[in-house]
């Protein structure tokens, strides 16, 4: 089974789920339980990806972990994707989100939040002194390099 547009019935693979429908446009999806399973696979292989991208661009990162929501949500496609970055240039504001859109061309084909922490905010996230926005959890950290992903 594969993913189909709700438009026109067009099968889609995950990593068309949450850009429009090339045949028509739309972004409305039929998805089975095993097709969300297989979107989570594709969006957990994604924000490695991302997360590689963001430590070979930007000096000063640290750390990179996943952020998650509410599993329901997370199993829809326009849910974006959302990385917590620790970078030790950053200057502290808090906890702002920040939102990206899809970039297939990139190779990132789900929208995107990254929030940009100290480590000092970092601890306090950790110790739950500051609070992370929309119920969001700290998930897994996040490897900096793909071969570092698929090794051991
Ligand atoms: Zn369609």
């Amino acid at each position: 089974m594969a993913i189909s547009c709700a438009g026109c019935g067009n099968e889609l693979a995950p990593q068309q789920a949450a850009i429009p429908c090339p045949r028509c446009g739309s972004l409305d999806r039929n998805m089975t339980a095993e097709d969300g399973a297989a979107l989570m696979d594709e969006k957990d292989r994604v924000a490695k990806y991302l997360a590689t991208k963001h430590y070979e661009v930007e000096g000063g990162l640290s750390r990179i972990f996943r952020l998650t929501g509410a599993a329901e949500l997370e199993v829809e496609p326009a849910e974006p994707i959302k990385l917590l970055e620790v970078n030790e240039s950053t200057f502290s504001s808090g906890v702002r989100p920040l939102q990206f859109a899809p970039a297939p061309a990139s190779g990132i084909p789900f929208p995107s939040v990254i929030v940009e922490v100290t480590p000092d905010e970092f601890a306090m996230i950790e110790s739950e002194e500051l609070k992370l926005p929309r119920g969001w959890k700290l998930g897994e950290e996040l490897p900096k390099s793909l071969e570092e992903a698929s090794g051991s």
